[in-house]
């Protein structure tokens, strides 16, 4: 039933153009003509205009046919970079890029299957008990789409967003909360010749503090990372000032929250030890969320994967997505994996298999929801 070459086709045509992150406007507006083709009613809401993307994200609602809970099913229109100029090659089943860029399977291929889905949808007038099609902006860095829809606009409950790795099957039920740790410390500049003692090294204050942090894999739910850190002018001229950013995630909130005062507890301690300034920002990017087994999408996923005698897989990851502010907004949303691999990498592929795939077992969700009551 699921056409490979109309998918291939369309998740050639979706990486074939630029949506880097905040320039989404080429992209949204295909969507919006393909989605309105379909026979859905397709808003854009104001979040472009919030975040200073050149759109918002696009809304579509294709009311049921049938019984069954209304479903949201959403994927990100925007990619990392290298993202422009995109020149996918297919070979022996697999999909990539020259080389030079990302494929942009993340997160086209979930578009893709949305679209396919839709399409299969109105083809063989399959029975569903109404959708609503959420593709977000400038997910990837800050969830800055999902994180400022218009969420009067949505009515569904429940729903999915297809974005992860893994193949079809792989429902991912577990995901982290972050911060973000931002800290400027402040020393005091002297020459580093002439009268290295009146000067505070904003560096080696810095440098002693991340000695002492604990970074990495903390536990199976826990992680934390320094990623950037930047000061400093010259050799001869002691730094009086470095600023250092990293990050926290547990799939458990309150470790997360002890973690992050733990480094910052050493940042401070460490200026305390050196009679140096500090300013330190945090702020929690997104919250975790833990779906039950019972839940409505992970019962359908499951279902789903039961009826094509795919292998089920419930997961944790370590990373967020749209599905954590959904899942915060009271809209419960697995994740679902839809083969794309080396993400954020110009190595990125996906497998026509995988693409395929996606659409079968997305459609067999719909299909499984007709069950539910
Ligand atoms: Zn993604
Ligand atoms: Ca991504």
């Amino acid at each position: 039933m699921v056409d490979a070459n109309r998918i291939i086709k369309e998740f050639w045509e979706l990486v074939s153009i630029d949506s880097v992150s905040g320039k989404e406007r080429l992209m949204a507006d295909l969507l919006i003509k393909k989605l309105t083709a379909l026979g859905l009613e397709v808003v854009e809401d104001g979040a472009g205009y919030k975040v200073g993307s050149d759109t918002g994200n696009i809304i579509g609602k294709l009311p049921g046919n049938g019984r069954g809970p209304l479903l949201l099913l959403c994927a990100h229109m925007d990619t990392v970079e290298p993202g422009c100029g995109v020149q996918p090659l297919l070979e022996e089943g697999v999909i990539r890029s020259a080389g030079d860029t990302v494929l942009g399977a993340d997160d086209k291929a979930g578009i893709t299957t949305i679209l396919e889905v839709l399409r299969l949808i109105r083809e063989k007038q399959i029975k569903h008990g109404g959708l609503e099609v959420v593709f977000t902006i400038w997910e990837e860095g800050g969830l800055f789409g999902a994180k400022n829809l218009d969420y009067h606009l949505l009515q569904a409950k429940a729903g999915f967003v297809l974005d992860s790795d893994g193949p079809p099957g792989t429902i991912i039920t577990r995901a982290p909360s972050q911060d973000r740790i931002g800290a400027v410390i402040r020393g005091k500049a002297a020459h580093a010749g002439i009268n290295p003692e009146e000067g505070i090294n904003a560096i080696q204050v810095a440098s002693h503090a991340i000695s002492l942090m604990r970074l990495g894999r903390i536990d199976h739910e826990t992680t934390s990372n320094i990623g950037i850190i930047s000061g400093g002018k010259a050799t001869n001229i002691i730094p009086d000032s470095v600023t250092v950013e990293g990050e926290t995630r547990s799939l458990v909130a309150s470790k997360r929250e002890a973690l992050t005062d733990h480094i910052c507890g050493v940042i401070r301690d460490s200026a305390a030890k050196f009679n140096a300034g500090v300013d330190i920002v945090t702020e929690t990017l997104y919250t975790d969320f833990h779906l039950e087994e019972e839940s409505l999408p992970v019962r359908l996923a499951v279902k789903a994967a039961d009826n094509l005698g795919l292998t089920a897989k419930l997961e944790k990851t370590g990373g967020g997505s749209d599905a954590n502010i959904f899942n915060s907004r009271g809209i419960v949303t697995a994740v679902l994996g839809i083969g794309m691999k080396k993400v954020h990498t110009t190595e990125e592929y996906i497998s026509v298999e995988d693409l395929t795939g996606n659409a079968r077992y997305l459609l067999e969700i719909v299909k499984a929801a007709q069950e539910e009551f």
